[in-house]
Parts: structure tokens; sequence; C-alpha cells
């Protein structure tokens, strides 16, 4: 009932809003007034921490996405569509063709910055096969064109049938990739395909009859479409990617409210930041977009609405964002966990996308403040410093579990990589009309707006800035940005807040000191000459961040921040190679040396903190922090983000149990007695059994096995022993939470089963009933039994699905 009202209200209010906001782009902004990126190819950087990235970019992770593709069957997926070979199509998603057009967006930027003519030959082969695998009509999807039936959860049995099928994702990927590559190399090979894909997609979608209405499903279509406008003027794709954003939650022709894709309300209604992270991303991105082409202040009223909230209550200190694996997204508010968040390497860069669009249609630098975030921290954590290893989530704590892959079944996240760091440059400067703003800092030449600007700078390692201009440009503005780590708040808000006091800084023009006020820029207008030199001196000092009270998870913790760079403790540096026993007391005093052999180049801190001991005795211990970025690159460890700032905050390293020695397994199907001791469906369960103690069933924050996407179904977990061990008793914490995906459950019953001396499962004969009490262990009693492992066998209740957050296996 309540839904239906809601609905109802929106379908009556709908219509005014959107009209009014018509009412406001009738002007569009002029492009004179418009604030726009100075392109990365007109900057060209040699600091020391991007440079050496792009480097690598270029060399090994472009080429070794290329290998990936091509070893992963995504160009045959092309060439099959095409005709030009026979097979079955491969791959496990409707989404596999875009990695090809993120990594041949990423080798134009590359191409753009430093020619490479095997490149440039590679890029035309295989946008060759691209282009002869579009259908005549100008539809691109390999796996509906190939009629993969394997793939049809996703797309169905034919075209534009499923809301989830990433057909239009596909696209944006495809417009997003051509006009890159028609940038870097003036040819119209791709970019005519994305437009004939682009003129479909607008002719099949939209408000008017006989067209289908409904928004992306997985949003970049929008801000492909809009950039697609920019580069050919043609209006219909900006109406296009107007549309879409339009069209976002008013659930047309029926289709469901979807939390999870950010549909669930219009846009323009939304209040909180909800859903898969990578889409809420895009989908405001593409909107911020819209309302800066269009000059719709009502739609961009919304998403400064959506990004306070975001801001405010659920950013992660490294700039990242999305605290759950399910659903890829957001939780509540101040879900904050380190160890279980997901911050996934898109989401970051998702992040940036939209911050710096944000900035773009105001000229605030508080936008800038969270690109400058993700892009020292959760972004370059995201690829190994090899160039060849990424990860996917990039948690802010780990037990050693976590290790960046070469590749993944769902490879978004290399390809991302890859198209992103090429274009780091374009974030440095922006302008409007003459005037310049310096966003970033870092060493390199630059041609803006008719001057050329050299900056001389260690910047992210050194806050002394040398601003020297290499051609004047006459009277004008230029605005340095002060970054927030320099100020009370990271965040500009009390989500995290500096426990020490602000230094002052200082900034000079040709040596005559400015005294800036505490604003988001300082701005210098004056007749700007060759020769003349801005110095900017931004202190360094380490700082301590403590966040609100709110988040649970980081109370009694201090991160640790120089700069824009996040710091870690990572178990190779520390005593015993552990973090989790060490903490930091607040009058420790924190060293930062320069260490040219360590990670590439890193400023590394040096303090002395504290060790808690399995005995409750404390002991004195060095602690070394590295930059958060560069962590895992020197194999799999411990590692936290948010150290502990008492002993009774720190956690005493536990000693081995018979749990957690044992390998762990979620079985799969019904139990058989003749299956071997792990069957191939089997898969590893984490978490169990790593010894954190649970706080009551809904504490997600420490790693748990959940049973993904089943309701109601049998499902068993088990331990094996390497050798037989006697038991006679298990504790079972059950995991019991809200999700917008699903709720997890406690089970509705449960038994215990032992391997006997055939290798037959068997219940055990337990002395009391098998509880499944929320908030506590559920402790069974059972006959004695030596065996070589255990399996708990559960029944999901009816429509719900289940986990477990940890498992304790007592001798008696
Ligand atoms: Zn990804």
């Amino acid at each position: 009932m309540q839904n239906f009202l809601l609905r109802t209200v929106i379908q009556t209010f709908l219509p005014l809003l959107t009209a009014s906001s018509f009412a406001m782009t009738k002007v569009a902004k002029a492009h004179k007034e418009a604030i726009c990126e100075v392109p990365f190819t007109q900057v060209h950087l040699d600091d020391p921490f991007w440079a050496p990235r792009i480097e690598v970019n270029r060399t090994v992770s472009i080429p070794s996405a290329f290998r990936e593709c091509e070893a992963n069957g995504r160009f045959d997926n092309f060439a099959l569509a095409a005709g030009l070979i026979k097979g079955e199509h491969r791959g496990d998603f409707s989404f596999d063709d875009t990695d090809p057009y993120k990594v041949i967006e990423g080798a134009s930027y590359a191409l753009a910055a430093k020619y490479d003519e095997r490149l440039d030959h590679y890029l035309d082969s295989v946008i060759h096969i691209i282009a002869q695998a579009q259908e005549p009509d100008g539809y691109l999807t390999t796996c509906v064109t190939n009629k993969c039936y394997r793939l049809s959860g996703w797309w169905g049995r034919s075209r534009w049938e499923k809301l989830n099928s990433h057909e239009l994702y596909n696209s944006g990927h495809l417009i997003e990739s051509a006009v890159a590559h028609y940038k870097a190399t003036g040819k119209r090979t791709l970019l005519d395909v994305a437009i004939k894909n682009a003129d479909l997609v607008c002719r099949t979608f939209g408000p008017n009859e006989g067209q289908i209405h409904r928004p992306g499903g997985h949003p970049i279509i929008e801000m492909a479409l809009a950039k697609l406008y920019l580069t050919t003027g043609n209006k219909a794709y900006l109406d296009g990617a107007r549309y879409f954003i339009d069209e976002t939650g008013r659930q047309t022709d029926g289709h469901q409210p979807s939390i999870y894709s950010q549909d669930h309300l219009p846009i323009l209604q939304q209040q909180e930041i909800v859903g898969h992270a990578v889409r809420a991303g895009y989908l405001y991105s593409g909107a911020a977009d819209v309302a800066a082409l269009t000059g719709d202040t009502l739609l961009q009223q919304a998403l400064e609405r959506i990004w306070q909230n975001m801001t405010r209550k659920k950013l992660f200190i490294t700039g990242g964002i999305g605290s759950r694996a399910q659903g890829e997204g957001f939780g509540p508010n101040y879900e904050l966990n380190s160890h279980t968040a997901y911050c996934e390497t898109c989401a970051a860069i998702a992040n940036v996308f939209w911050n710096h669009r944000m900035f773009l249609a105001t000229g605030q630098s508080k936008y800038i403040d969270v690109c400058e975030r993700a892009l020292y921290n959760n972004v370059p954590s995201g690829v190994s410093l090899s160039g060849d290893r990424f990860f996917y989530d990039n948690p802010l704590e780990s037990g050693g579990e976590h290790e960046r892959q070469r590749w993944f079944g769902c490879a978004c996240c290399p390809g991302n990589v890859t198209r992103f760091v090429a274009s780091v440059p374009g974030y440095v400067y922006a302008t409007k009309g003459r005037d310049i703003y310096v966003n970033l800092y870092a060493q390199g030449t630059a041609e803006v707006a008719g001057m050329v600007l050299e900056q001389q700078t260690r910047y992210p390692w050194d806050g002394k800035v040398r601003l020297t201009v290499k051609k004047g440009g006459g009277r004008r503005a230029i605005h340095l940005r002060l970054p927030s780590w320099l100020k009370t708040s990271p965040t500009n808000n009390d989500l995290y807040t500096y426990a020490d006091k602000a230094q002052p800084y200082a900034i000079s023009v040709n040596g005559k000191a400015y005294y800036p006020e505490n604003a988001g820029y300082k701005t210098i207008e004056r007749s700007w000459k060759k020769g003349d030199v801005v110095e900017l001196d931004l202190p360094m000092p380490v700082r301590r961040i403590v966040a609100n009270d709110n988040a649970e998870d980081l109370r009694g913790r201090v991160a640790l921040e120089r700069g824009p760079i996040v710091y870690c403790l990572e178990g190779t540096d520390q005593q015993g190679e552990t973090v989790f026993d060490k903490c930091l007391l607040g009058d420790a005093d924190i060293t930062a040396q320069w260490d040219a052999n360590l990670l590439g180049g890193v400023t590394v801190l040096s303090m002395q903190g504290k060790r808690l001991r399995r005995d409750g005795q404390v002991d004195d211990t060095p602690l070394r922090a590295i930059p958060y970025a560069t962590w895992n690159n020197r194999g799999p460890g411990q590692m936290e983000v948010w150290i502990a700032t008492s002993p009774s905050a720190a956690v005493a390293t536990p000693l081995p149990t018979i749990a957690s020695r044992a390998q762990t397994f979620s079985n799969r199907g019904p139990i058989q007695n003749d299956a071997p001791e792990t069957a191939p469906t089997d898969a590893w369960a984490g978490g169990v059994n790593d010894q954190w103690e649970p706080k009551r069933s809904s504490d997600t924050s420490k790693p748990y096995h959940y049973w993904w996407l089943k309701r109601g179904t049998q499902e068993s977990i088990s331990y094996q022993f390497a050798q037989p061990t006697t038991v006679g008793n298990v504790q079972v914490y059950w995991l019991d939470f809200d999700h917008y995906d699903g709720a997890f459950r406690v089970p509705q019953s449960w038994a215990l089963y032992y391997r006997d001396a055939d290798g037959n499962w068997r219940e055990v004969e337990q002395h009391e009933p098998y509880t499944v009490l929320r908030d506590c262990y559920n402790s069974v009693s059972f006959r004695t039994v030596t065996t070589t492992g255990l399996k708990i066998v559960a029944q999901l209740q009816e429509g719900q699905s289940g986990g477990v957050l940890e498992w304790k296996v007592n001798e008696k």
C-alpha cells in the first residue's frame, strides 16, 4: 500500500519536476562561462608518483590487458559475430565486450601522449574486427549476435529484452573508446561504429510512443552520449543522455524499482547514495554532464544532496566507496568497516569521474579534494607497481587473504585501470575562459589557455611547489587549490577530522608573500609575464585522522596521512609480521623519511608503538607505515589503515586452534557419501575460522561466510583436518542481517556431520539440541569422535539466505 502511494505521488509530481527542469534548460550554458578540463595531451608530467605509473601502464598494463583479452576470447567473440571464425562464444558475462573497449581507450590515450606505430596498427586490426561484428542496423553486443543462450540469464532470448543485459553498458564503453581513438589518431574507424550504434540506441530508447521506456540498467551510456554530443555536435545524443537520466526511477513500462541500480526513485527525489557503487558513480557522472550541458540547476541540486550524503557518511578515507561485497555496493550510513570494505577499483574511478564533473559544474575545490584522495590512494592500490596485477576490491584491512590477480572472470577493473591511469594528467588543470585552475600539484609542463606553466615539485612527497610562467598570458586569474589535507578535515565535514591543529601554509608571487584566506582556492589575479614565479609552501606534517564516532569499526583508532597520502601498517614491516596486536599511543612521535629503494620510492613513517601480548602484557615495538596504495607489492600479509590507539583496542595474536588450522570448504549440493574429500564443486569458505570474535549476528565488519544468491536451500560448510582429530563440541555464530539484495537469516535448522573411518559423513550423536540463536554462539556437545572432517548442513529459511560468522571446534 505504502509503495503504491509512493508511486502515485512520484507519477503525479514527476512531470512537473521534469517540466520545470526543461524550462531551465532552454538556454544552454554558454561555453565561454563553462569550466573546461585541460586535455591530458597538453599536460606532460615528470613527477615521482604518476610519471612512472603512466609509463608502466603504457609498457606493461596495456599490452598485458590486450594479451588477456586475446587469451580469454574477448576478440574471438567479435570475430565470431563477424562470421570470421567458427566456434562457441566465450566468457561468462554479457559485458565482456567492454574489456577490449576499455583497453582500446587506454591505448588511445597512451598513443596520444606518446606515438607508437605498432600499437597504432594493433588498434587498427582489432577495430577492423569490431566493426565487422556490428549488425547492419548498428547493434553491437556479441553474446546476443552470437545467440549465446548459455548467457541468457543476462540477456534473455532477444535484444533489449532485459534491463540488466548490459547492452547499453556495452554501447557506452564502445562510445568512450571510439571518442578516445578518434581524438588520439584522427581516424573515424571506431567512431563511425560508435555513431551507428548510438543512433540505434537513440532511435530505440526514448520518451515517444514506439520507443522502449527504460533507463540504462548499468549506467555509462549517459556520460558516453554526452561525450559523443561534445565530439560531434549532434544534439540527439545529448537528448538521449537526458532521456536515460530522466527515465531513472520512473518505472515506466512496468519495470520494477531497484535500489541496486539507483532506479528506485527519480534522481531529483533521491537523498541517499545507495546500491551498486560503480553504477552510482557512473549514473551521477552522466547526470552531472547533463546538468552542466543543459544548465539544469534542479538536477545539479539533487546531485549535490546525494554527494553530501556520500561524503558525510559513506566515503572511505582512501577515497573509496562501497562497503559491501553483496551487491558490490553501499551499506547504511557510517558503515565504514575496514576489513570487509569493498571499495572496488572501478568505483574509485567512478568517484573521480563524478567529483571531477561536479567541480567542472561549480568550480568548487571540495570535489577535487575527493578526487585527489581517490587518485593517490584507492585508485593506485588497484594495480601493482609492476603493472600486471590488479585488485578488484581494495579493503582497508587484511588478514593476508587479499592478493592482486592477473585477470578476473569479471574483468572490469584491469581494463578500467588501464584507461584511467593514462588520462590522469587531465585532472591537473582546468580553465574558465582565460582563468586557470591549478587543481593538482605534480611536476611537469602544461599548455593552459595560451600560457605555458611549469611545476617544479616533489609532490606528493613534499609540499613545496614552484610554479613558473614559461609563456605569459596577460591579465587573468590563477586559482591555486588549497587541499583539504592542509585544514581541519580531510573531507571538509565531520566524517573525518585531524586530531592536530592545521599548520600555516604560505604562498608567494615573485618572492612577495600572499596571505591566503582559508578558502578552497587562493586566487591570484594579475598580469602574468614570462618568468613570473609562484611559490607554494604547503606543510606536510604527519597527521592523525579520527573518524566520526558513528563509524563503529573506526572507534579507538587513527589513520595516518601525510599530504594526500594515506598510510597503512603492513605485516612484513612489523615485529612478528602482525599488525592487529599493535597500537600507537597519541603522544608517540612519528618521523617521515624518504626511501628511494622501497616500493619504487616512497616516504616511510617510523614511530614507537606498543604490542599487546597474549598474556595481556604490553611491550614497546617499532612500527613502520607505508603508503596504502603500495601495499601487497611484497607478498600477502596482514595490513591495516586504521591503527588502534590503546592496547585495549588491539587484539593479541591468538594461538592456533583446531578450527583455525583446518581447511574450510563450502560444499554445494546434498551430502554424498561417495564424494571425494573435496568435490570439484567445493569452494574455499574463508572467514569462519579467522578467530575474530563477532559482536552480534549482524557484525559483518570481519570476514565471514555467506551462501551467495541461495534462498531456502540446503547448504553446507566443512572443515578438513590435516590428521584425525578428537572433537566433542562445536560453537556456531550464525549470520543475520538485512541487505537490499535479500536478507541473510539464521537457518531454519541444521545438523553436524563427521567423517567416519570409512570416509562417510555421519551425523554426530549430540547431547543437546541444535540451536539457531542470534547474537551468540550456538554450542553443541556430542559424543566424542576422532575424525578428519566436520560438516555443518544448514536448511535455510524459506526465501532467505544465510551464513556463518565464526565456527569453533573443541575437544569437548
Ligand atoms: Zn571493477
